[in-house]
């Protein structure tokens, strides 16, 4: 996927990877993707350089960021191959959608805060990438026009597995989604072969709430 080649804070996200790889991140594609996708052009003005340290960013209504090395374990674990339908939950600030972009054939990622989709919409655009669609709405209950998804990756915590998104995820596939209370969850990992779905808990993490139908 070609970007324009962004050469402002270069050293920094080099060093991000470099700092990303000394953390146990060894997945080439994740770390391209991160070398090569500019992050301050996702958090707010004028503090672009702190977009390379490895820590989360209040993006405004709410709502934050991820830290890199967050995305970076969670794309990891993902483990796509370029060849994906990814369906994204959260789009947030459209950091995590552009990496998307980078490693899966297709994303379809939904948001539900109008003025942060519409700051993301543009980022993503600013990045180059085109193989991204975006819509404003509820999340748990999936893009059913595009299903199915061989991915789908939810970046907030629900109390539960929206039953929508199990069906929506096609045969071989795999979901990532943060299960809990509000404070707290479980990264659960979804996979769903011959119609029946397995899950395997992966690690404790801190999502902000998936709202909606099937969240909170
Ligand atoms: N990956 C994003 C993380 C954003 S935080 C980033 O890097 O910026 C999670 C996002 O999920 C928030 O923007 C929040 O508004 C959104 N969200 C919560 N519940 C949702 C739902 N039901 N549908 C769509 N988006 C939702």
């Amino acid at each position: 996927m070609a970007s324009p080649i962004v050469t402002e804070f270069r050293a920094e996200r080099r060093f991000l990877v470099e700092t990303l790889q000394s953390q146990g991140i060894s997945d080439l594609a994740v770390l391209r993707a991160i070398e090569s996708t500019p992050r301050h052009f996702f958090v707010p003005t004028g503090i672009g350089r702190q977009a390379y340290e490895d820590r989360p960013i209040h993006i405004g209504l709410g709502q934050t960021m991820s830290q890199p090395s967050i995305h970076a374990r969670y794309l990891q674990i993902a483990a796509l191959t370029g060849k994906e339908r990814v369906l994204e939950i959260g789009t947030g600030s459209g950091y995590q959608t552009v990496l998307l972009a980078h490693l899966a054939e297709q994303v379809f990622s939904i948001e539900r805060v109008g003025p942060l989709l519409e700051r993301a919409r543009q980022a993503i655009r600013s990045c180059g990438v085109r193989n991204v669609s975006t819509l404003l709405g509820d999340g748990t209950i999936g893009w059913r026009e595009f299903a199915p998804f061989d991915v789908i990756l939810v970046s907030a915590g629900g109390p539960t597995i929206p039953q929508p998104l199990v069906d929506q995820l096609g045969e071989g596939g795999r979901m990532l989604i943060p299960v809990g209370d509000q404070e707290e969850q479980i990264l659960a990992l979804l996979t769903k072969r011959g119609g029946v779905v397995e899950r395997r808990d992966i690690a404790p993490v801190r999502f902000v709430p998936l709202k909606g139908t099937h969240g909170w």
